[in-house]
């Protein structure tokens, strides 16, 4: 049986799908203002073992993953600046010029990490359209009101606004005394479409991205683009759509309040949301202060692949701690994973019995962990090496760890001078000559070759040409 945490109704579910055949799932993107981090990362790498479990389950998936290049401001609830905007003034350069870029980045970051491409990566400038008219028909439906900064979502008309993170809609409105929007009916109402500022009036410089429409020039609120995409890609309903937690209170509320208001009926059936990433106690973040990208754990010789790896090992719905002491643990028990590869010459029949349990683990909501812990039990089992490998290669088709990959270019010979470099150094490390054995392994990398040390003695690849 294959079942998710479903955040809407705060159970386990079995899943059952909207059509037989293929599942639609909706990922919340990224916000293209910068470089992800690696806790943007997880929320990936969590929504691609989704995919891989539904596909490895016999279903088709549409997945649509949006690109945010507008409107998220960097304060949640309607106030600050649109980030692209901010990091455009920054940077010296223009709004589309900074999400073009970070896109780029973005998509260079999810391939290293072996996430597979989403069928469609919609950008939200693109849709400025379809937002309009799913605004005005919650206009016309009577669920928004004016202010003199755009049009609002009026969330006292949905008697079931805040469902999904169960708001204590009077304790908000306590707590909202200060609200510095004072012109807002309630503290949980949003932008569905923000006025330009007028730059004779106010300090802000006029923006780079902003468009007509029926409540004046200006540029749409961050929810509304992801209603938008989601129903135009998937329909309404659709099965599945993921997110990190924060987007639960906020974000994912308010898409599901402007969906179902204008459609009268479910934006989506199961909502699925990954926990942070951690540092010192505190959010990964770039408020924070402490945010880690893929390129640095690169640059400090950890593989993004060894990032996935650590991202796996925790379930989805913990939070992760990140230590450079987890991370080089990752990197070594991957490198131990990978020295086990070279001894097998095939792929054979499998084992029924493992495979077993680790579909099991993985379908209980996507049990990541405990789907590890069977890879381990496996490779000390006493099956043959050629049933062990078949076995891992069903396995990586969710882990994504490059175990065929990594098997072959292990069982292509190596290059007879570094053959014999390795063995040179083998001999001097016996010696305890450390000094001179790291200049050959210096040596072997000049060559193009990295050398691991792993319990099971030296894992030599080939450094990829990036
Ligand atoms: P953003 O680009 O800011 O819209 O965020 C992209 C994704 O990363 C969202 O799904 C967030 O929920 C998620 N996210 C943000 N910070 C963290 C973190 N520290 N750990 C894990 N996920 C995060
Ligand atoms: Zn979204």
């Amino acid at each position: 049986m294959l079942q998710f945490f479903n955040t809407l109704s705060r159970t386990k579910e079995e899943f059952k799908p909207l059509r037989e055949k293929t599942v639609g799932l909706y990922t919340c993107g990224p916000t293209v203002y910068d470089f992800a981090h690696i806790g943007n990362l997880r929320a990936y790498i969590f929504a691609d073992v989704l995919k891989r479990v539904l596909l490895q389950n016999g279903y088709q998936v549409k997945q649509i993953m949006n690109i945010t290049d507008v409107g998220h401001l960097t304060g949640d609830r309607d106030m600050g600046e649109d980030k692209i905007q901010k990091a455009a003034l920054e940077k010296h350069k223009t709004a589309w010029e900074i999400a073009s870029v970070y896109t780029e980045a973005f998509l260079d970051d999810i391939k290293q990490l072996n996430i597979l491409l989403p069928d469609k990566l919609p950008k939200a400038t693109d849709h400025i359209k379809e937002m309009i008219e799913l605004i005005a028909t919650l206009e016309k439906k009577g669920f928004t009101y004016r202010t003199t900064d755009g049009l609002y979502f009026d969330t006292a008309k949905l008697k079931d606004y805040g469902k999904l993170a169960r708001l204590d809609l009077a304790g908000l409105r306590e707590g909202a005394r200060v609200e510095i929007n004072a012109e807002k009916k309630n503290p949980t109402d949003f932008a569905l479409w923000k006025s330009s500022p007028n730059p004779s009036t106010s300090s802000g410089q006029r923006r780079q991205m902003e468009w007509e429409s029926p409540w004046g020039v200006g540029f749409p609120g961050w929810h509304i683009e992801c209603s938008a995409m989601s129903v135009k890609y998937l329909g309404q309903p659709f099965d599945i759509h993921t997110g990190g937690v924060d987007h639960v209170p906020v974000h994912h509320t308010n898409e599901i309040a402007q969906s179902e208001a204008a459609a009268g009926k479910p934006l989506a059936n199961y909502w699925l949301h990954s926990e942070f990433v951690i540092v010192n106690d505190a959010r990964m973040g770039k408020s924070e202060g402490n945010l880690i990208t893929l390129r640095e754990l690169k640059d400090k010789g950890y593989s993004p692949l060894a990032y996935r790896y650590f991202v796996l090992q925790g379930h989805y719905r913990t939070k992760l701690n990140f230590t450079w002491e987890a991370m080089a643990g990752a990197q070594n028990t991957l490198d131990n994973l990978y020295s086990h590869l070279a001894e097998y010459a095939e792929p054979k029949i499998g084992c029924a019995e493992f495979e077993r349990k680790f579909l099991d683990a993985i379908n209980d909501d996507l049990d990541t962990p405990k789907a590890l812990a069977v890879v381990w039990e496996l490779l000390r089992s006493d099956y043959p090496g050629e049933a062990k490998l078949e076995a891992l290669l069903k396995f990586d088709q969710i882990l994504g760890l490059s175990l065929k990959d990594t098997w072959q270019e292990l069982r292509e010979p190596l290059p007879e001078e570094i053959q014999k470099l390795v063995q040179e150094r083998e001999k001097l490390r016996k010696e305890t000559n450390w000094d001179k054995a790291d200049k050959v392994r210096e040596q072997i990398r000049s060559l193009g070759f990295e050398i691991k040390d792993t319990e099971r003695g030296p894992l030599v690849t080939r450094i990829p040409q990036r």
